[in-house]
């Protein structure tokens, strides 16, 4: 998946979650918004040639060559570990707003790499083999529809938590 269609998915799971709280505050969730399109873009760090790989090439060269592209940066076990590490050592709300946000963007990324052709290796160190739940290609006409359909939810959220229409949050009312 390119990145657009990884940002489109990392704030698909974060304005929905916050479509269904009763308690909207900007900061919060600006915080929660911007931490979900990081971590949707995270993984791929991976990858030099990557949209956040090409902004931290040397970083990302790094990564690459210690621990290869979909493997270690792409494993869920990794993630659970790190954000159950983060949740339990941080204690300050706006941080673990970030947190949340940062790993839920992750998540979104992991899901949207396993409807790939290449799948990701879900139960990596302990096997790596890749699992793949779809057929989709990077930047194939399939991939850019479905970008299309994500880009299209998220905008019809957002009328929604502008109270300018009401279709994801009518359980609220
Ligand atoms: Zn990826």
């Amino acid at each position: 998946m390119n990145y657009k269609t990884h940002m489109n998915g990392g704030i698909l799971g974060s304005i929905y979650l916050t479509s269904q709280m009763s308690n909207i505050e900007l900061l919060p969730v600006s915080i929660f918004i911007g931490g979900s399109i990081l971590g949707s873009l995270l993984p791929d760090i991976d990858h030099k040639s990557s949209y956040i790989g090409k902004k931290a090439k040397p970083v990302s060269r790094v990564i690459n060559k210690l621990a290869g592209h979909r493997q270690l940066f792409h494993s869920p076990l990794l993630y659970l570990i790190l954000y159950l590490v983060a949740t339990y050592n941080i204690k300050d709300t706006y941080k673990l707003t970030f947190i949340n946000g940062l790993f839920l963007g992750i998540g979104s990324h992991l899901v949207l790499d396993s409807l790939t052709v290449g799948g990701i290796p879900w139960f990596y160190p302990l096997s790596k083999k890749k699992i793949s739940l779809g057929k989709i290609k990077t930047n194939s006409q399939l991939e850019f529809t479905f970008c299309g359909i994500l880009i299209f939810v998220n905008i019809v959220i957002l009328l929604d938590l502008l109270r300018i229409t009401s279709i994801f949050t009518f359980t609220q009312h």
